[in-house]
């Protein structure tokens, strides 16, 4: 029997709703207004378009999740395609919300959205300073991100360019606001941490940022960002890389020998990393470091 004309409309009138309702759910989950995590919590009768989303819509709203990833991802959580959050089984909403903590954290923790995060990672005396350097100058669009440190500065290094240098009590107080991507003591000297407000800035206009930062660094932005890049920087030989440890003078012995125990330790870690570029050359190796901003990781 067909349903009178009245209800017909009514009906028709409270779908358009409730589409928009979820449509403005899955806006806010893109512009990173709200957590998807949040969304699952909150599905229930009181919220009716948090409920009816489907997961793979909640899923794919998610910055950097395409349609090909979302649907490795519903694979994985073996979640059917047309599941609703709201329909979920208990064990089906664990396994989604260990993934969605896992990937966007807990709340508080700013979202990204598209433009490439690439860290540039290698041993001590590889270069990355320079080809960093020389991506900055040739490649403004790209964000080369300023790191704290509790080292004093170098002859030549501008604060605020180089590094914003700064004391312990400065760098624990940044800690303690949580004001960084990630941080880590290096060479088990000094400090050094990425602050967090630019590059999500950044990334959010939908530039690119390059941090360029040691291997516990690159290890924490992995945890957090799975989509970042990884980049690690070769010496074309290890004696090379001796070479230009000594040949650079800025360190006395006993903080030499530290760097190359670190940077054994540091490239044997390779293999962690998406992509391998040999700095032979800076300007080769700069361009190579650019053109994997655009490489599709799907
Ligand atoms: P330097 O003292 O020679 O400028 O840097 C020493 C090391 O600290 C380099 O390997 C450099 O990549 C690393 N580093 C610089 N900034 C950061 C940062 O913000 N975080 C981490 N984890 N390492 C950094």
């Amino acid at each position: 029997m067909k349903p009178p004309e009245v209800d017909r409309i009514a009906g028709s009138r409270a779908a358009v709703a409730a589409r928009r309702a979820r449509a403005e759910v899955k806006r806010q989950i893109a512009s990173g207004e709200r957590l998807a995590i949040d969304v699952v919590d909150s599905a229930g009768d009181e919220h009716p378009a948090e409920a009816t989303l489907r997961v793979s819509e909640l899923i794919g709203s998610i910055p950097w999740l395409g349609p090909t990833r979302t649907a490795r991802i519903m694979e994985d959580l073996a979640i059917s395609p047309s599941k609703r959050v709201g329909g979920l089984g208990a064990h089906q909403k664990v396994r989604l919300r260990e993934f969605l903590l896992r990937r966007q954290g807990t709340a508080g923790r700013a979202p990204l959205r598209p433009g490439s995060l690439v860290v540039l990672a290698g041993p001590t005396a590889v270069g990355k300073g320079t080809v960093a350097g020389h991506i900055r100058t040739h490649h403004p669009d790209v964000l080369l991100s300023v790191s704290a440190t509790t080292r004093p500065p170098r002859p030549g290094e501008i604060e605020g360019v180089t590094y914003y240098f700064v004391d312990d009590a400065r760098f624990d107080a940044m800690v303690e606001e949580n004001e960084f991507l990630e941080w880590a003591t290096v060479h088990n000297a000094y400090r050094y941490g990425t602050p967090r407000t630019p590059i999500v800035t950044a990334l959010n206009q939908g530039k690119s940022v390059l941090l360029e930062i040691d291997l516990q660094g690159a290890r924490q932005v992995r945890q957090a960002f799975p989509e970042a890049r990884l980049v690690f920087l070769l010496p074309p030989s290890w004696d090379e890389l001796v070479r230009r440890l000594v040949g650079r003078g800025t360190e006395d012995e006993a903080e030499r020998e530290r760097r190359l125990a670190t940077a054994k330790i540091e490239l044997a870690a390779q293999d962690e990393f998406d992509f391998h570029v040999v700095n032979s050359d800076v300007e080769t190796a700069a361009r190579e470091v650019v053109q994997l901003m655009a490489v599709s990781r799907d």
